[in-house]
């Protein structure tokens, strides 16, 4: 579903991401840790068309970002075709981006019905579905500020999910939350992935990286140093960055 090869991107002089390879396969849960301006989101942002790569190669679901191939060259996209691509993936953020001034329903909506061109009531039917499968119902008609964090998080979450999006990403979602709100963000995110969603999460969540994760990725520096199943890496990580990242964080 994603596949990176040697991806570079730097910001005026300073080169943020150095060389990242990673692929994800469709259906599989993927986590990454890493300090603090290591470039996890911008990687992140990279799979989703927000920054352009410097070089490498990048594809989603086959088609390679921010590219279109015409057979003998390939062409850049146009704002309209990245909106379009980036319709299929889904990204929930640190910060719950919902629109203020819309209820509920109308943040899930606003996106199929203006961008897909849905119609109202089609729309309206998945996010009341989506709604129930976050366990928000009873919210349809609120507005954000009336929801607590870990709420306006799973609505960020049904309102991704309203795109039919074949990709979702996560950038640590959980960690501007009250830690007890936490674990039920984590068990709607449990519950995706256990329906086969393909997920990217970025995340210091370890128990749900060692529960959920297919692959954990440790990042540091702009590069993958190790890469392997979340049990075994997180009982015996075997580059001593990931050593002491873990060692901080456990
Ligand atoms: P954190 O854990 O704090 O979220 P991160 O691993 O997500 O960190 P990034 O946000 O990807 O790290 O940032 C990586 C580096 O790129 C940092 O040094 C950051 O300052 C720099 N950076 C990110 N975005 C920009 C930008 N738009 N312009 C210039 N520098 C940027
Ligand atoms: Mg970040």
């Amino acid at each position: 579903m994603v596949q990176a090869v040697d991806i570079h991107k730097r910001f005026d002089r300073v080169e943020v991401l150095k060389g990242m390879s990673l692929t994800v396969p469709a259906g599989n849960v993927t986590c990454i840790i890493g300090p603090s301006g290591s470039g996890k989101s911008t990687f992140l942002r990279c799979i989703n068309h927000l920054e352009k790569i410097d070089a490498g190669e990048l594809y989603v679901d086959g088609q390679m970002v921010g590219y279109e191939d015409e057979g003998t060259y390939l062409r850049e996209l146009r704002e309209r075709d990245i909106q379009r691509r980036r319709s299929k993936i889904g990204m929930v953020f640190q910060r719950f981006n919902l629109f203020p001034h819309m209820t509920v329903l109308q943040n899930l909506i606003e996106a199929p019905v203006g961008v897909l061109k849905e119609s109202k009531s089609v729309a309206t039917e998945r996010a009341l579905g989506l709604l129930d499968r976050v366990g928000l119902s009873a919210k349809v008609n609120a507005y954000p500020r009336t929801l607590s964090g870990g709420q306006q998080q799973r609505v960020a979450i049904a309102r991704a999910l309203a795109m039919q999006p074949k990709l979702m990403l996560f950038d640590e979602p959980t960690s501007a939350l009250d830690p007890e709100l936490v674990g039920e963000v984590l068990e709607v995110m449990k519950n995706l992935a256990r329906e086969g969603m393909t997920m990217v999460v970025v995340t210091h969540e370890i128990g749900f990286a060692r529960e959920v994760g297919d692959d954990l990725v440790f990042v540091d520096d702009g590069r993958i140093l190790e890469t392997g199943n979340p049990r075994e890496m997180l009982a015996n990580p075997t580059h001593p960055r990931t050593q002491e990242f873990l060692s901080r964080i456990l």
